[in-house]
């Protein structure tokens, strides 16, 4: 018998994990307290968190040695330091112009939706809202964004002290500084370029082969992904109450239609009229990635599994790969850069703040240079979005952030598979620039 493609086992699972919450939570509902359902659903849900752990563990274990050995075989493969600085260039440059592009269009949509007014004027119960959050201040989200508030004054300046790690191996133990690693081994592979040839083929060779091993570990992790999907979202759809939605809903409205516009018509778009690559064929590509990235809310800890998409879905070789993509998943983050514009105007939509033409100027940049540093794991951008909101003098900015942070986990979950479906296009836009031949 043939088995099901693993899109489709993640989405049975993703369907199956929602279903199953949904019953669970109806059944607490309606059951006494002390009866059995509640016991049991309490186990299933420290089963499916524990779980959960483990799968996200296994993903985040390949990172570190599938960054290091991509960028390594993607730059010596090129030979020579010529053919890597065009590449560098075209990748960065579209990064540059797809954020942009996100973020307007982010900006258009909160502003034509306008999703923190009520008839014109502030939303009172929305302000609310963001106060008795902030009320709440025990709260671990409280605790978490008191913690960055305090670090957050001129950390615009994060983003390049990050590219520069002070030491590399701290850099590939801790999940927020992918870039200093990429950075660094982008140095390395560039210098075992200038190595004679004899030298330069026995590292490239040795690269090459433990690159292809991590791609077999990524398989067998993989063959996880419906089973680790399952009990990802369980907890997540159990706890997450139809309330939020309530108060919150033109916000959420906003958010998700401007996501769905950059990746379902913006990127498509691009990629057909800009490059001739068929965008369904390759949104059908990158299904397993978009999945997973739904799912576990990280861009970093997809990465393995974005690789396999775009090399063996997208047809794009690992010279590009290699490069564009464990860059892509730490600095090119359209879905978190529009979100981030999106909700530093709804804000200060509801704080009755008016930002003219050259604060929304600022938010703009400030959205583009933030997302640049964010880290590709959950929730990772409520950090950017206070440093913008703080920086812009809009008022109420860690209640607000306290608040949009108990209920982010939607939005992070859509504006992750945005990110990843973004760096894949970035990828195959330079493939194709490069004259590859795509299966796109
Ligand atoms: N969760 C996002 C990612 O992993 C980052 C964020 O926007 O919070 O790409």
């Amino acid at each position: 018998m043939r088995r099901m493609p693993a899109h489709w086992r993640i989405l049975a699972a993703l369907a199956l994990a929602t279903g199953l919450a949904m019953v669970l939570r109806r059944l607490g509902a309606e059951a006494p307290e002390g009866a059995p359902v509640h016991a049991v659903t309490a186990s299933l849900i420290s089963f499916c968190r524990f779980a959960g752990e483990l799968f996200m563990r296994a993903l985040k274990m390949l990172i570190v040695p599938l960054v290091v050995t991509s960028v390594v075989t993607g730059i010596t493969g090129m030979r020579g330091v010529q053919g890597f600085g065009r590449l560098g260039m075209k990748t960065a440059l579209t990064y540059l112009g797809t954020g942009s592009i996100a973020i307007l269009l982010g900006l258009a949509m909160v502003n034509l939706l306008e999703p923190g007014l009520d008839g014109g004027v502030p939303n009172p119960v929305i302000r609310d809202a963001f106060a008795s959050s902030a009320a709440s201040a025990v709260s671990p989200d409280a605790a978490r964004v008191a913690a960055a508030g305090e670090r957050v004054p001129g950390d615009f300046l994060a983003v390049f002290r990050s590219m520069l790690p002070e030491n590399i191996v701290h850099a590939a133990t801790d999940n927020g500084q992918l870039l200093g690693l990429i950075v660094f081994g982008i140095l390395f592979a560039v210098a075992l370029t200038r190595l004679p040839e004899g030298e330069l083929d026995t590292v490239h060779r040795f690269f090459r082969a433990a690159a292809a091993a991590m791609v077999v570990v990524t398989g067998w992790v993989m063959a996880l992904a419906p089973f680790g999907v399952f009990v990802l979202i369980l907890p997540v759809v159990y706890e997450t109450g139809a309330h939020l939605f309530v108060n919150l809903g033109k916000y959420f409205a906003t958010v998700l239609l401007a996501l769905a516009l950059h990746l379902f018509v913006v990127l498509p778009l691009i990629l057909r009229i800009g490059f001739g690559v068929n965008p369904w064929a390759q949104l059908r590509a990158m299904r397993p990635a978009l999945l997973l990235a739904f799912s576990t809310a990280s861009s970093a800890g997809t990465l393995p599994v974005t690789l396999r998409c775009v090399e063996q879905g997208s047809g794009v070789s690992r010279r590009v790969t290699g490069f564009t993509l464990p860059l892509g998943a730490s600095v090119n983050t359209d879905g978190t850069a529009l979100y981030e514009c999106v909700a530093v105007m709804f804000v200060a939509q509801v704080m009755g703040v008016e930002l003219g033409f050259a604060g929304q100027f600022f938010v703009v940049a400030a959205a583009l240079l933030t997302s640049i540093g964010v880290a590709g794991i959950p929730s990772a951008s409520l950090v950017a979005i206070l440093l913008i909101l703080k920086s812009s003098g809009i008022p109420g900015g860690e209640a607000a952030v306290v608040a949009l942070l108990s209920v982010d986990r939607l939005l992070d979950m859509s504006r992750t598979a945005v990110n990843v479906f973004g760096d894949s296009c970035v990828a195959v836009i330079v493939a194709k620039s490069e004259g590859e031949t795509l299966r796109v």
